[in-house]
């Protein structure tokens, strides 16, 4: 009667929201001070005062209609030529309005870039642990789902990559800073990535696509984040706003195709296309806008920063095993015991609400996202503490 992949889908929460809701609940039964949230990745620090500004001017100095009307599918021209002028002089790479297609944030820049490129039989590789949605976005356009893991550090492994990546691989999903491990990988890693893609290329006689997913761009604790454009010549770039512009709820990102893919001019259609057939329409009016002001500006990272020091000072002082995040806001953390949602479920006694990393392709381990008030994390540490105590990690 209904589309059963579908319903499957819309029965079955993802795991992150379904903790997220138990949080709810849980505040409202015993006091929001007692729950500590750590489960979604919604940005805990205002968006800079840059928005509320261009906000405030574009509402009050251009007409309504002109305003909030449809704009052209792929975005108003003066926004993507902004879009495009900024990534040339920012990341030095010669991407022109005519590659650049706005948004409803990466989510649907992910969905449409898959569905633009994904033909019968083809395999996107994608790197484990990852943003669970990947599987949702790959599987619904079409395609197969192959998982390559990284290393211990989270960083690329390129025997795994060159492992997975074969005849049928049509693209690679890269995401840098990473959802969840923080890591944000090098210029030598992005170098060795490149030079392995153009191998497979030639080898399978049709470019493997680099889709560089890229919405923790801005957000990093010092490490320069390499524009894999830069590197490899057939990447489309999936940005967002949601997490630098703490934007979430607003939806609102961009596509850009490097003007260097084989073939550009077809893939940028085949992107239009795609959003077409996927009924985005154009991406908010308003938004698109307001966005064009704030290119390259984001919400105070210091605030995550310090977040990120309490959090992995606390975990470590308590005998948890971490790689310290050098990007985004979250921190992967080994499970003391091989079960992870076994470990979580122990401490939801302590009222610490953590996700499993079994829904992002691995096992044994649990993300925790510290983009929530400081106060949070404070409050937390004595729950932590006694976490670690029944797990004998601390005397
Ligand atoms: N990709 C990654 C790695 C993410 O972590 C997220 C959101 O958390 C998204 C894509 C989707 O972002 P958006 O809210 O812009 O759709």
């Amino acid at each position: 009667m209904v589309n059963e992949r579908n319903k499957k889908l819309g029965e079955a929460r993802s795991v992150i929201r379904e903790i997220f809701e138990y949080g709810n609940a849980r505040k409202q039964q015993i006091g929001a001070d007692k729950v500590f949230d750590f489960s979604i990745g919604n940005p805990g620090v205002p968006a800079p005062p840059e928005v509320n500004e261009e906000i405030v001017r574009l509402t009050t100095t251009m007409p309504s209609l002109a305003l909030h009307g449809y704009t052209s599918a792929a975005g108003a021209p003066e926004v993507r030529e902004a879009v495009a002028q900024y990534i040339r002089t920012a990341f030095g790479v010669p991407v022109t309005a005519e590659g650049v297609y706005m948004t409803c944030g990466a989510a649907a820049s992910l969905t449409i870039t898959l569905n633009a490129l994904c033909e019968p039989g083809d395999e996107f590789v994608v790197i484990t642990p990852c943003f669970p949605e990947y599987i949702v976005f790959i599987e619904s356009a079409g395609g197969k789902v192959v998982p390559a893991a990284c290393d211990e550090r989270f960083h690329l492994d390129m025997g795994a990559l060159d492992a997975a990546i074969g005849a049928h691989t049509k693209g690679v999903i890269l995401n840098s800073p990473n959802n969840p491990t923080g890591a944000v990988y090098t210029r030598e890693e992005l170098s060795a990535l490149a030079a392995l893609l153009a191998r497979k290329s030639e080898e399978r006689g049709a470019p493997v696509f680099l889709i560089a997913d890229e919405p923790y761009r801005e957000l990093t604790y010092g490490a320069a984040v390499p524009y894999p454009m830069a590197y490899y010549p057939h990447t489309i770039v999936c940005y967002s706003f949601s997490k630098s512009l703490s934007l979430a709820g607003e939806r609102i990102g961009y596509i850009a195709v490097s003007p260097q893919c084989e073939n550009a001019q077809d893939v940028f259609s085949a992107v239009c296309g795609a959003g077409r057939a996927l009924g985005f329409v154009c991406a908010p009016a308003l938004f698109q806008r307001v966005v064009a002001k704030c290119l390259g500006h984001s919400g105070d990272i210091e605030e995550y920063r310090k977040n990120r020091d309490l959090l992995l000072g606390t975990l470590t002082a308590c005998g948890f095993e971490c790689v310290p995040p050098e990007g985004a806001f979250y921190l992967f953390v080994k499970s003391p015991e091989p079960d992870a949602a076994a470990f979580c479920e122990r401490a939801k006694k302590y009222e610490l609400l953590l996700v499993p990393s079994d829904g992002f392709g691995v096992k044994g381990y649990v993300r925790i996202s510290y983009c929530v008030e400081r106060a949070v994390i404070e409050r937390s540490i004595p729950a932590f503490r006694a976490l670690a105590k029944e797990y004998g990690l601390l005397k």
